[in-house]
């Protein structure tokens, strides 16, 4: 992986970053983001700028669009090389960054730059932090969680039994495959249509093994899938290979996360956290990451 500072001098100028994601973006040549042809799509005077001009696309005036035309970067007045750097640091944060940190690093203590600036750029790395995990095989844990309210600083213990949360907070659910990946998304509820469903919808029909606690919500899981419980009421944690070490160990590097560094996370934004953090756990060994995250922002 790239140091912070070999990053800097890969992406010096926007249009390192420009070339960069042209690169990413159309491996085999410039395409229209409107018609996705290559064909009568030319080059503008104005470099990183092209003309469709198909007949169903921009006919003879022509379709006109940037690099950035259909990005996350769209009609950006922040340089390109500052959004890298942004991304580069919210890749290598193990436990998350604050828009106020990214503010102070990237635009320096004194710059003026509106914080919302910062905050902004963030939100728009985290939606592109996307990209499906699933199906997950072998042995995979399942597990929900709670965001908000007064319940966060509880024991996982004494939070358990709580049913759908009160005012306030909001129930995330992950699975992970031992040692593999994390699908986690916010959900409107706990009921067994939606615990059931996340589960179905998340792991492979060949899976080895599911372990979840006692929550009724998954109780109907063992009608076809090779489902385990571990009853966290009655004080058991690890029966053999039932347990769910591993997705509590996420849900703690999430909670310190956004509880350490972002100061307040509203509901509204919490699905792009949660990308945040699984994106970042899922390609926590891979040294392309940042190449693929440009690949999937044009998409
Ligand atoms: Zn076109």
């Amino acid at each position: 992986m790239m140091t912070y500072e070999q990053f800097n001098k890969a992406f010096a100028t926007d249009e390192a970053c420009k070339e960069y994601i042209v690169a990413k973006r159309w491996p085999d040549g410039v395409r229209c983001p409107r018609c996705n042809r290559k064909e009568r799509v030319y080059a503008l005077k104005t470099p990183f700028r092209w003309t469709c001009c198909n007949k169903d696309c921009g006919g003879r005036s022509g379709y006109r669009f940037s690099v950035t035309t259909h990005t996350i970067f769209e009609d950006t007045k922040v340089s390109l090389r500052i959004w890298f750097q942004i991304g580069y640091l919210m890749w290598t944060a193990k436990k998350g960054l604050s828009s106020l940190q990214v503010r102070r690093v990237i635009f320096g203590e004194d710059s003026g730059t509106d914080w919302r600036t910062a905050w902004y750029i963030c939100h728009r790395w985290r939606a592109a932090m996307k990209g499906d995990a699933f199906p997950l095989a072998g042995e995979v844990e399942v597990d929900e969680t709670f965001i908000g309210g007064k319940e966060r600083n509880k024991h996982a213990s004494q939070r358990k039994h709580i049913g759908t949360g009160g005012a306030g907070k909001v129930a995330v659910i992950g699975a992970i495959a031992r040692k593999g990946m994390v699908v986690a998304k916010v959900i409107e509820n706990t009921d067994t249509a939606t615990l059931d469903g996340f589960v179905r919808q998340t792991v492979s029909k060949g899976v080895k093994l599911i372990a979840t606690d006692e929550h009724p919500g998954y109780r109907l899981l063992a009608n076809s899938l090779p489902h385990r419980v571990v009853r966290h009421g009655q004080g058991e944690y690890v029966v053999g290979t039932t347990h769910t070490n591993s997705i509590e160990g996420f849900w703690s590097l999430f909670k310190r996360g956004i509880i350490g560094s972002y100061h307040k996370v509203s509901k509204d934004y919490l699905p792009l956290y949660v990308n945040e953090f699984a994106w970042r756990f899922n390609n926590r060994k891979n040294p392309n990451a940042f190449a693929d995250l440009i690949t999937t922002c044009s998409s």
